[in-house]
């Protein structure tokens, strides 16, 4: 396809939009102010401005422009299928939205006296009572701010109660190779030291290994499950029981969670604390760098050693606890976060929890876990999956189909952009080589994911048939081609300096 050239750079209706500096024009307003009265000085205690603050001018119209432009250049669930494996990137129900945005709720300071917030402390005690009927887990820190927060809690009260063992030597944490980056990330960042347990040829942690990396000094493991080759770990009974024969905690990373809602009990796994993604399973806009919320539930030891703050119920209604002083039953490590937490996503997951009931949540999880094995049935064939049987809640395949193609994974991807799809998650999982996962999510239609995979499979056929040059101009219709990402992320242009001259 020969090079669409454009005399303004636009394509189509997508507009080349250059940044708001660029284009004011000195002395332009959209507003017409009065002067101001001249100020006391005096009162600025010399901090008066010399110059100009060096904001752009610009009129009304043009400010409208640039930031709807702006608004339209993000792809998101709700302009498309995005089928990011392990991210669970669904559809975040308008009514959620509309909850968190009621005033009474999102207007709320932090600092309120709590008679004034008793309907927010029940959101998050409410919120706190379904995390544990739906886990079977008797407690839950509710503050952690994100995934890997809540895996950073976790093992801070891991770390804490093994120290009032006086087993403060326990300072080894295992994790599977196939383990997202955060799990080795949050133990080094507690003081662990992290011990890699190799994957057996069916994408399972391998017992064995595993057996024999247990011992004196081990603090926990920390497993995903499903694990982020979309397996259940099937010999996860196994495991606990040889962790905890070991003297070590066991901690499940639960970023997969909507996998398994409604149809596995955590507690009945001998798991001692788990983080919940509420952004991924109970539905929060993501993908923007947040807000999110990594609630981790606790088992019975582990629970006196959650952090503060927390919500308990009495007889006087609601309480926040906010000091150790208030506590003295138990022992909290510290605190994870200012204030109570990420309120405005513990509604929008509640309101989630209520408008879909137990059925629903089952529901979700099932449907969930049938799009992807319907993807990895329709996919099999022309794109080669990584490990044999079904799947859980999303698909995972390797880039063996496209040997000797020329394409490699990341053209593949800059090929599905032109087609109008957000690419799956790329090269992870590392165990896999140039892995491909895909996770549909149970929000998608029958129609949409057809629709994909005739682009996939189209594409696994132009692979085949020697078209690699067309996916090595992948991809040809977005505003940016191939960007120089090793570049831009050692050397970021972060701030616009005025022309010189
Ligand atoms: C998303 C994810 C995380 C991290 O969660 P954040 O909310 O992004 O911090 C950890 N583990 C797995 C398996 C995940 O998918």
């Amino acid at each position: 396809m020969a090079e669409a050239n454009t005399l303004s750079g636009n394509r189509g209706l997508m507009v080349e939009e250059p940044l708001i500096f660029e284009m004011g024009s000195p002395g332009r307003f959209g507003i017409d102010l009065p002067e101001p009265p001249p100020l006391d000085l005096d009162r600025l205690g010399g901090c008066r401005r010399a110059g100009p603050v060096g904001l752009p001018d610009l009129s009304e119209p043009q400010v409208v422009r640039h930031y709807t432009r702006l608004s339209q250049k993000n792809y998101g669930i709700d302009t498309g299928f995005y089928p990011l494996g392990s991210c669970t990137m669904k559809h975040n129900p308008r009514l959620s939205e509309k909850m968190a945005r009621l005033p009474g709720l999102a207007d709320l300071h932090p600092l309120q006296p709590q008679a004034t917030v008793q309907g927010a402390l029940e959101v998050i005690d409410s919120l706190a009572d379904w995390l544990k009927g739906l886990t079977g887990m008797p407690a839950v820190a509710m503050t952690p701010a994100a995934g890997a927060h809540g895996e950073w809690c976790g093992l801070m009260a891991i770390r804490a109660c093994l120290e009032d063992r006086g087993q403060g030597h326990r300072r080894r944490v295992l994790v599977p190779e196939s383990a997202h980056g955060t799990n080795p990330a949050s133990a080094a960042l507690c003081g662990f030291t992290v011990d890699p347990i190799p994957a057996k040829a069916d994408g399972r942690v391998d017992l064995a290994a595993l057996k024999a990396k247990l011992g004196p000094d081990v603090a926990c493991l920390m497993l995903t499950n499903p694990n982020t080759c979309g397996l259940f770990e099937t010999e996860i009974l196994d495991i606990a029981q040889a962790v905890h024969e070991a003297g070590a905690f066991f901690y499940c990373d639960g970023a997969n969670f909507n996998a398994i809602v409604g149809r596995v009990r955590v507690a009945d796994l001998g798991i001692d604390a788990m983080h919940i993604n509420l952004h991924k399973t109970f539905s929060t806009p993501h993908g923007g760098g947040g807000p999110g919320a990594g609630p981790t539930v606790l088992s019975a030891e582990l629970a006196p050693f959650a952090p503060l703050p927390f919500v308990v119920h009495g007889p006087q209604g609601f309480t926040l606890v906010e000091h150790a002083a208030d506590t003295p039953e138990s022992k909290p490590f510290g605190r994870v976060k200012g204030f109570h937490g990420q309120f405005g996503v513990f509604v929008r997951a509640l309101a989630y929890i209520m408008s879909m009931g137990a059925d629903g949540l089952r529901q979700a999880s099932t449907d969930a876990v049938l799009n992807a094995n319907y993807l990895l049935a329709r996919l099999k064939d022309d794109l080669s999956p990584s490990f044999a049987g079904p799947c859980m809640h999303e698909c995972l395949f390797d880039d063996s189909f496209l040997k000797d193609s020329g394409v490699t994974t990341l053209d593949f991807a800059k090929a599905l952009i032109d087609e109008g799809f957000h690419p799956m998650t790329m090269y992870f999982p590392l165990v896999v080589h140039g892995a491909l996962l895909m996770e549909p999510t149970e929000t998608e239609s029958r129609e949409t994911l057809d629709q994909f995979v005739a682009v996939v499979r189209g594409l696994a056929a132009k692979a085949r048939d020697g078209q690699a040059e067309e996916f090595k101009q992948a991809p040809r219709f977005t505003p940016r081609r191939r960007l120089d990402e090793t570049l831009a992320a050692r050397t970021p242009v972060l701030r616009w300096k005025p022309p010189a001259g």
